[in-house]
């Protein structure tokens, strides 16, 4: 049964079109992310949720009632932002009994729930301190802390792993799974990290201009993105994409790509000759030499970026940049300026329309 449910929600700020048709399901229990650049609406929608926005049309039902308009108070719901919002004249005990305080719990219970949720935020050591001497991680478990201490049924959460270095980042990817896990609460993530949202979420939804372009479990996104929008967004290094064009030849369909043609034989009839069509191929669906069922090709190797245990390299063929992964010590072997034999399976590509960007077949 779906816990939170967003039915064509429009938000504009004067001529802005914040949120423009905004739908999605979020299940009982699920951890799940809204993921896109920057002006895409996650914020906004959460705050829509959260009840801060009045909405020009659309409606929002949580835990079975409809929740547009209902004031914020008594939605059952927590907000986590960006910045830690910590008091910064209390300590952390005051910061995480202060929402208990405020609806009026006995000292005792206040007590107890504090320690209960500083216990598991690991941030126990830390309560007799003022949030200013806590690090920048402590600090974010405890806007966890005082966000959870109520037992929201729904947890938002905006960007909250935005301000932290990247060792923070992957320890706190973590610290939300395990959260989430031992919560069983309701996750609404927001976030323009596709590792965010990959590692994290049981299901994805892609926004682009205040609308839901694709949900899917963070595996299916990643094997079958339905625009080029989301392969460009999800998948690291970004997935190449590759100008092409369809051709009917006496052996059956191709397309012709900059440096070669592939056989179009596994999109069957879709396919007119002339059609304009986006090829993408993952950066690791690229191989090292040729392969009689796959397209071969030479390139130019252009710059290498070693990463540790990888290599990206980003090549050139005909023009066309193609960037590949390889281990390595296979790649410690090409040089800058170099040659290379790559090639790729059909079964690897994915095709899209050109001018809509929709994925085809
Ligand atoms: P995101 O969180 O994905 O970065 P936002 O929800 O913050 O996106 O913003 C969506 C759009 O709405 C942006 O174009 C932004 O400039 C606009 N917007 C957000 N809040 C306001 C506001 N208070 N006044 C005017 N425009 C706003």
């Amino acid at each position: 049964m779906a816990e939170l449910r967003l039915d064509g929600v429009v938000k504009r700020y004067g001529r802005t079109v914040a949120l423009d048709g905004m739908s999605f399901e979020v299940g009982d229990g699920e951890f799940f992310c809204l993921l896109g650049p920057s002006s895409a609406g996650k914020t906004t929608t959460l705050r829509a949720i959260a009840g801060l926005e009045p909405l020009q049309a659309g409606s929002i039902a949580f835990a079975g009632r409809e929740v547009t308009g209902a004031p914020v108070q008594g939605r059952g719901m927590a907000m986590i932002f960006q910045t830690f919002a910590l008091y910064p004249h209390l300590s952390v005990r005051q910061n995480l009994a202060y929402p208990l305080a405020r609806d009026g719990k006995a000292r005792d219970e206040v007590r107890r729930r504090v320690d209960e949720v500083a216990e598991l935020l690991r941030v126990g050591h830390t309560l007799e301190r003022r949030p200013a001497t806590l690090s920048g991680g402590e600090q974010q478990r405890v806007a966890i802390g005082r966000a959870i201490v109520r037992r929201p049924k729904l947890l938002l959460l905006d960007e909250p792993l935005t301000n932290l270095d990247a060792k923070l980042r992957h320890d706190m990817r973590t610290e939300f799974k395990r959260l989430h896990r031992e919560l069983g609460m309701t996750m609404l993530y927001a976030t323009p990290d596709q590792l965010e949202a990959l590692t994290m979420a049981e299901r994805v939804a892609v926004i682009r201009d205040g609308r839901v372009v694709q949900t899917a479990p963070p595996r299916d996104l990643y094997a079958r993105p339905d625009s080029t929008y989301t392969a460009g967004m999800v998948g690291a290094p970004m997935m190449n994409l590759i100008q092409g064009r369809v051709r009917h030849a006496k052996g059956g369909a191709t397309i012709e790509l900059p440096f070669g043609a592939l056989d179009a034989a596994r999109w069957g009839d879709g396919l007119r000759a002339g059609d304009e069509v986006i090829l993408g191929i993952r950066p690791h669906d690229v191989r090292l030499g040729s392969d009689p069922h796959a397209l071969s090709l030479r390139a130019g190797v252009r710059l290498t970026e070693p990463l540790g245990d990888v290599t990206v390299l980003d090549l050139a063929a005909r023009g066309a940049p193609l960037k590949m992964v390889l281990r390595e010590e296979v790649a410690s072997r090409l040089k800058e300026g170099g040659e290379v034999e790559v090639s790729f399976r059909p079964q690897d590509a994915h095709l899209f329309h050109k001018e809509t960007g929709v994925r085809i077949g």
